[in-house]
């Protein structure tokens, strides 16, 4: 029998829930941390501590770690699993390892870009992107592998394509397997409320937490730079905060009344539950819970007051959209190209294209001549990098290896206003927003995208494309292998080919 995971039995049986956040910072003690676990697990209501991984862009302790030493202190762990310097190989280790230990609860997220190599030549590994992630995960528990799969989702984006590819981005990672969806932090209940109206437009019945963040004067400033990234604060409520801290108690009780009331916003809003952040004291959070159950018949009084947000803001229900108009001559002409000479299909043109670049690829000169040629007339155009696996037409023309994380199935949660969270520069994927509304094809950016296979990286994509061998929508290749699992479906997602992982050892699930 299934060892009890309370996280999951809540959400399967609709039970409103709260799941604590514990940032496995190096600057808090480990013991200290668990001394808190031990505590979180006789509050009533608290079924998960989620465990940190890589917060804000800086190493912590590790994850795995810490939940399973705060299991053992009856807290049910909710990991937290990046795509930040961890190849495929890594990814799958890290799930083995958490499936050795029993852990079921995993938060599959893109992660921060490290803080200590922002600039070349340390440029980090993003080898997996969070969707790409989400369908690995799935695809092992497809092999018995019991995980329970969170994402996250930010509705506190403020610009057309900022916010709309989060909505299309967390379709995506449901699509992929996805179990239920975690909010970013925000202090706007018409963007809640925005969230929770698409979903249930379009019958999506996952469950969503809302993230209520205890919200001190400290961070409010941070977050009101843009810092850590995704995370925002508005100046209104800065101003607030600023005031409230002006208290004998530093503003402790109104931040913890803030905190009950948007729980209770949450609540009557219809999320599934609230992920508490930024205070894990484990009195506090019984406050907050037990406020919010007193005050939760008000919390359409306390949705009119939640409203801070930048200036103009969009919002999907009310602002006018698309009609963006920005696609330029090289997509249009590619289009047309393609249209012209269709290859994406088994056509005569096709099958003739095959057999020289066959020909081509049984040369290593030629091959390598090729290669160049196509890295000549890209590089200038799309800022290509030779990946060897291009899915520029699935991307609008739009290259995904000049998105710092390389990511291929859309931004990550680090936008701030259509910006990169990283280089100073437009986030990549507010071009392909605008030129799919452009075309008309916006459904087209729900199709996954698998991960580059990194073997091809410095070959012509070309010749890849015509011989198969690439990793792309309509092509994708196993590359990853289980031993020890039903051949049928043995392969998981992308990238590294040939790694074969040891069989999990699985202690904690004998008695099961
Ligand atoms: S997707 Fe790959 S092959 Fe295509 S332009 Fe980008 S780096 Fe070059």
């Amino acid at each position: 029998m299934d060892a009890p995971n309370p996280l999951r039995e809540a959400l399967e049986g609709g039970r409103f829930c709260y799941v604590v956040e514990l940032v496995a910072s190096r600057l808090t003690r480990e013991a200290r941390l668990l001394e808190v676990a031990s505590q979180l697990a006789r509050v009533p209501g608290v079924v998960a501590g989620s465990i940190t991984s890589y917060a804000g862009g800086a190493m912590g302790h590790d994850p795995i770690r810490v939940g399973t030493a705060a299991r053992a202190r009856g807290l049910t762990p909710n990991i937290h699993l990046t795509c930040v310097n961890r190849d495929v190989a890594a990814a799958q280790r890290a799930l083995e390892d958490l499936n050795a230990l029993g852990i079921e609860n995993v938060f599959a997220l893109t992660g921060d870009y490290p803080k200590s190599s922002a600039q070349p030549p340390e440029k980090p590994v993003f080898d997996l992107d969070s969707v790409q992630l989400v369908r690995m995960i799935a695809a092992m528990r497809e092999r018995g592998l019991p995980f329970w799969i969170a994402v996250a989702v930010s509705p506190f984006k403020y610009t057309e394509a900022d916010c709309a590819y989060q909505y299309l981005k967390l379709e995506k990672k449901f699509a992929a397997g996805a179990d239920y969806a975690v909010t970013q932090l925000g202090y706007d209940a018409h963007k809640f409320r925005e969230l929770r109206s698409y979903l249930d437009e379009r019958g999506i019945r996952k469950p969503v937490l809302g993230s209520v963040y205890v919200l001190g004067a400290k961070a409010a400033e941070k977050m009101s730079k843009g810092e850590p990234p995704g995370c925002w604060v508005a100046p209104e409520l800065l101003e607030k905060i600023r005031e409230e801290a002006q208290a004998p108690d530093k503003g402790a009780a109104a931040r913890l009344e803030r905190a009950a009331r948007m729980v209770a916003i949450v609540r009557g809003l219809g999320y599934a539950g609230a992920y508490l952040g930024g205070d894990h004291q484990a009195d506090h959070i019984r406050w907050i819970i037990k406020r919010s159950e007193a005050i939760a018949n008000r919390w359409e009084e306390f949705a009119e007051e939640l409203n801070y947000a930048p200036q103009n803001g969009f919002y999907l229900y009310t602002a006018s959209k698309g009609g963006a108009g920005k696609r330029g001559a090289i997509p249009a002409i590619l289009d047309a190209l393609g249209k012209a000479f269709p290859v994406n299909r088994e056509t005569a043109l096709r099958r003739a294209l095959a057999r020289v670049f066959g020909w081509v690829d049984r040369h290593p000169g030629a091959a390598r001549g090729l290669e160049r040629l196509e890295f000549a007339l890209k590089r200038p155009l799309f800022g290509c990098e030779a990946c060897g696996n291009c899915v520029l037409g699935h991307m609008e023309y739009v290259c995904p290896q000049t998105c710092p994380k390389h990511l291929r199935n859309g931004p990550c949660g680090g936008t701030l206003q259509g910006r990169c969270e990283v280089v100073d520069q437009p986030c990549i994927w507010v071009a392909v927003y605008e030129r799919a509304v452009d075309t008309a094809r916006i459904e087209d950016l729900k199709t996954f995208i698998p991960p580059p296979d990194r073997k091809l990286t410095g070959t012509s994509s070309w010749i890849n494309y015509f011989l198969g061998r690439d990793n792309r929508p309509g092509s994708e290749h196993p590359l990853v292998t289980i031993r020890g699992l039903p051949s049928a479906s043995r392969t998981v997602g992308p990238a590294a080919a040939g790694v074969e992982s040891k069989p999990a050892a699985a202690p904690h699930q004998a008695g099961r």
